[in-house]
């Protein structure tokens, strides 16, 4: 019943977060967890991908960013961004493999910083803590506010067949 409703929520009303990290496995499957549980889910490979989707694509309500990637890394991603009026407030989760790192991912004004892997459930406390852009109280909390369930959420990430949609300067979107 709740799949449904959220199923049929028009995007706009979607939260959407951009997920920034060059590790693909990890990347879809949580994009993959993301679509199944109702929220949006960008893509990018690094930094330069991230400011290009954010220049050229939906505005995301959350930014999931790897700190070291191939590429331009998640430090001067979020060095840019800051410098950046209308994409500075977009709250930012760290993601580090090492917890040592936490004191320098401050300086960098993450809202939150986890260590890998990623605990799925955590995401969708994340998005309803810190999107400011989708008032609580309306169907969206109904999506955010699902228990954890690791279960089922493996379950649906095993069954899953949503191909999220990934952005690259060079093709542009595309299905993934
Ligand atoms: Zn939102």
């Amino acid at each position: 019943m709740g799949d449904m409703r959220m199923a049929a929520a028009p995007s706009e009303l979607r939260h959407r977060i951009l997920l920034v990290d060059d590790d693909v496995d990890q990347r879809d499957a949580i994009a993959c967890f993301l679509e199944m549980e109702g929220v949006d889910a960008n893509t990018a490979v690094d930094g330069r991908e991230a400011l290009y989707a954010l220049r050229n694509g939906p505005r995301p309500c959350l930014i999931l960013l790897d700190l070291n990637m191939v590429g331009m890394d998640g430090r001067e991603f979020r060095r840019r961004q800051l410098l950046w009026p209308q994409m500075a407030g977009i709250p930012v989760v760290v993601l580090s493999g090492h917890p040592e790192l936490k004191t320098a991912t401050r300086a960098m004004e993450a809202v939150e910083v986890w260590r890998k892997p990623v605990e799925l459930h955590l995401l969708l406390r994340a998005v309803g803590d810190h999107c400011h852009g989708h008032s609580r109280g309306d169907s969206l909390s109904a999506t955010v506010a699902v228990e954890p369930h690791g279960e089922a959420a493996l379950r649906s990430m095993l069954t899953c067949a949503v191909s999220p949609l990934t952005m690259s300067p060079r093709s542009g979107w595309r299905r993934g």
